[in-house]
Formats: structure tokens, C-alpha cells, sequence
């Protein structure tokens, strides 16, 4: 159950391009929360895979009949990255053949904890970069504190790699350039709609393009703070994700239908998907 006061329909379709639909909290209600992300307008999402598990029940949840078209993608989160090995590069190359999975990753680069060590971080991530060449899918890429080996990676790979999006991009102005430059595509979480983390992505927003603009919930982490009401459990939901478009109209002064009607048609030429509108 989502309180009243944060029940929010977009005044036109949206989609959520990562949401960690396979994560334990939603075992119980599974059913409930897409019910209510159409009820919110929302008509498709693409559940990251991170792992053998994840990748294994999002390509699962893919196949099923769902008020909202559900997409996935498959790839080793960097925290995983000493886990990487052939067997690990076979399963995904695997699960890339699946009709309903749509995108490489998330993979990438993450220096703020040390789950795993930066060398294995770029052995995997190198690997993950290799097998979107090879099989032209998009890159669903996850980076932090670690835009500048992750910019040096991407150039060299870019002429051979199709597109990519930086996932939950919370970097500063001088990586999100970086990035523009090599003309990736940057997904904005409800990180944005935190006062006090989030302020400098309140002003970053405005510089992406138009065309460059995808918006996600990364649920059930980062639950936008700003909410109207207080959430048991704290668990964030795709239903909640007309708030973060809201969010972000707000930041670059324009309607939510426009920031919905753009974010859509990208994600929908992203991932090559074409969620009914
Ligand atoms: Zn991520």
C-alpha cells in the first residue's frame, strides 16, 4: 500500500529504466507494486541484473504477463567484480540471447567501497565492454567515484560499443561532460531530490540534452527524500516515479508531460523497446 498522498499518475507514460524488482523486499507484494506502477502510468521498466542470481529471475520475470512491460539486463555489479570469471562471462553472453533481455550490465566502476579491488573492477568491466561490441546491445554502465578511469575506458572502446547510459549518474560537472562528449545517455535517480546531497545534480540536470535524459528509481534503494509523506519501511517503488519527473521538470522549468514524452521516446530507442504509449 502506498499512502494516498503519494499515489501520483504522469500525465503521460513513463519508463523506469532500473529497477531492482528481484530484490527480497518485493517477494511479498511483487504483483501489487506493478499493479500500482501502471496505475501511475508507468508502461515499462527494465530490472537490473547485477549478479547470476538477479540476471536469472529479471530474464524470469520478463517472460510473464504484467500490467507494465518488463525488460532486463545483464552484467556483474562492480562490487561483484572479483567474482568474474568464464563460466560468470558464458552466462551472461547466454542470457544476452534472451528476448527480454535488452541491455550489457549494470557493470562498471565503483571506488566508493571496495568490495571488490580496482583491478578486478577493470578486468570485469573491460569484459563487459567486449561482449556489448561483439553483440551491439546497449551498456547499462554503473560508475562512482571512478568517472575518470571510467571515461579513459569508454574512449577507448567507444567506436566499438553502440550506446550506453550512465546509470544513476551522481558525479560532478566535469565527468557529466566527459561523458556528454562521448555522447552516452545519463539516468537520474530520486538522488536529485535530496537538499543535501543531491543540490549540485539539481543544477547538473539542466546542462543534459534533451535527447540524453532517461529516469529511473534504482527501487527499493534511494527513496526521493522530498516526498509529501512519510513511507513505511522506507522501501522505494517504481510507483513513486513520477516524483523524481517531477523532480527534474522542476529543476530545468518544464512540465512533467515533457520530460515524461522525452525520457520515454529515449528509453524506448535506448534499449530498443516499444512499451505501448
Ligand atoms: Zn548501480
Amino acid at each position: 500500500m502506498l499512502p494516498d498522498a503519494l499515489c501520483f499518475q504522469s500525465p503521460a507514460p513513463l519508463i523506469d529504466i532500473g529497477a531492482n524488482l528481484t530484490h527480497e523486499s518485493f517477494q511479498k507484494d511483487l504483483d501489487d507494486v506493478l499493479e500500482r506502477a501502471a496505475q501511475a502510468n508507468l508502461t515499462a521498466m527494465v530490472l537490473t541484473g547485477t549478479d547470476r542470481a538477479s540476471i536469472d529471475a529479471s530474464a524470469e520475470m520478463t517472460r510473464r504477463d504484467t500490467p507494465v512491460a518488463l525488460y532486463s539486463t545483464a552484467g556483474l555489479h562492480p562490487h561483484h567484480a572479483g567474482d568474474f570469471d568464464d563460466s560468470l562471462r558464458h552466462f551472461i553472453e547466454e542470457s544476452l540471447t534472451h528476448p527480454g533481455v535488452v541491455a550489457v550490465g549494470e557493470c562498471g566502476l565503483d571506488y566508493h567501497r571496495d568490495f571488490s579491488s580496482p583491478a578486478d573492477q577493470r578486468r570485469a568491466f573491460e569484459a563487459h565492454l567486449e561482449m556489448a561490441a561483439r553483440t551491439r546491445k546497449p551498456l547499462f554502465l554503473h560508475e562512482r567515484d571512478a568517472g575518470s578511469d571510467m571515461l579513459d575506458m569508454l574512449r577507448q572502446w567507444r567506436d566499438d560499443i553502440g550506446p550506453a547510459v550512465v546509470h544513476c549518474f551522481t558525479g560532478d560537472k566535469q565527468t557529466l561532460y566527459g561523458y556528454l562528449d562521448l555522447d552516452l545517455y545519463i539516468g537520474q535517480t530520486g538522488w536529485l531530490c535530496d537538499e543535501r546531497r543531491g543540490q549540485h545534480l539539481r543544477e547538473l540536470v539542466v546542462d543534459i540534452p534533451d535527447h540524453r535524459l532517461m529516469i529511473e528509481t534504482d527501487c527499493p534503494y534511494l527513496l526521493p527524500r522530498n516526498l509529501p509523506a512519510k513511507l513505511k519501511g522506507r522501501r522505494h517503488e517504481p510507483a513513486l516515479l513520477p516524483w523524481i519527473a517531477r523532480e527534474i521538470a522542476l529543476c530545468r522549468g518544464v512540465g512533467e508531460a515533457d520530460i515524461a514524452r522525452s525520457t520515454t521516446a529515449n528509453a524506448q530507442r535506448f534499449f530498443g523497446i516499444s512499451a505501448a504509449t
